[in-house]
């Protein structure tokens, strides 16, 4: 089968994976529909955290032990902002800070994200179609008891302390999807949903309307790749975004969430016994060590992915 395999992304996870999968397909061959219900406005700049995420770990920029922001960053400017009362809650540091004045800018002189998204990509060689999941404004916000949170005060200034309630994507009924993305979807030769937290990170990509109607009529196949280990999240809120959900937090809670989105899942070696109910459930299932300690782990993940879906 011709055309690209199209992953649907988050930050950290889907990052990790997505560098994997280039070690063993072509870069071209690759589009990441990058999420951008995180994205936030810093001092008067747009940041959008998964895209620059999924930017510096391709370009093998990254802080290599946090996995998100740059390697060998320093923070003179943040020092300098808090001077003047601004909030530093949200650590934007100094390599850091070009890409959000880079966007910005194009943004301000009517340039749409995506538009400033393939500059950004083509300034860094990157060779990977890096398109967020709309030029319009999507704003996840968090349901907690302590009220409606905007996702980074939740995730960032309040570290994901809260109970999770629920999830509300602002602006996501009014959103497109970016150019090209249906098409994408529509001649993928695999799509395959990265290792990210399913309510943060990929529900608010399917929201955008039209996306989950491309995924159910796409012609590949179609394959998750759990963000789970022993009915546990690797990292961050996904077990507490789960249940908050009323998900159950196992590999059936992932399946539930992506029900009629796919094919088949990639489950951990050591998660091996959810694999017959699995197939029961009507699925494919992959088992495999899943955890990316490091980039050969990666690519072979990113392999078992692609045996599931050819
Ligand atoms: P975020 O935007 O930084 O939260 O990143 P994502 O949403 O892409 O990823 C967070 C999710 O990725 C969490 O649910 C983690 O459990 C999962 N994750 C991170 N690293 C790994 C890994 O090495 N293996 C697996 N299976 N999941 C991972």
């Amino acid at each position: 089968m011709s055309g690209p395999i199209v992953v649907l992304s988050g930050g950290v996870g889907g990052a990790q994976f997505v560098r994997g999968l280039i070690e063993v397909v072509p870069r071209e061959d690759v589009v990441v529909i990058g999420n951008t219900g995180d994205d936030v406005e810093v001092w008067g700049l747009r940041v959008s955290p998964d895209l620059d995420t999924v930017l510096y770990t391709l370009a093998d920029a990254i802080h290599s032990e946090q996995k998100w922001g740059r390697a060998d960053e320093t923070f003179h400017c943040l020092a300098e902002v808090t001077r003047y009362g601004l909030p530093d809650w949200f650590r934007l540091g100094d390599k850091d800070l070009a890409v959000h004045l880079f966007r910005t800018a194009g943004l301000r002189a009517g340039r749409t994200l995506s538009e400033v998204t393939k500059d950004i990509s083509k300034a860094w060689q990157l060779r990977v179609r890096l398109v967020p999941m709309s030029d319009q404004p999507v704003r996840t916000h968090v349901l907690t008891d302590s009220g409606e949170l905007p996702f980074q005060e939740y995730f960032v200034h309040r570290r994901a302390q809260d109970r999770v309630r629920g999830v509300r994507f602002e602006g996501a009924a009014r959103s497109r999807p970016a150019p090209g993305i249906l098409q994408c979807l529509a001649d993928a030769r695999a799509i395959i949903i990265a290792p990210s937290n399913p309510v943060l990170s990929v529900q608010p990509i399917l929201s955008v309307p039209g996306i989950s109607a491309a995924l159910r009529e796409a012609r590949s196949k179609r394959v998750a790749v759990s963000p789970l280990i022993r009915s546990r999240a690797v990292k961050g809120p996904t077990a507490s975004c789960l249940e908050g959900l009323g998900f159950e937090v196992s590999n059936r809670g992932i399946a539930a969430v992506y029900s009629g989105l796919i094919d088949g899942l990639i489950i951990d070696a050591s998660d091996e016994g959810d694999a017959p109910g699995l197939r029961d459930a009507g699925l494919r299932v992959g088992v495999t060590p899943t955890l990316m300690k490091d980039l050969g782990c990666a690519a072979r993940l990113a392999e078992a992915a692609l045996r599931l879906v050819a």
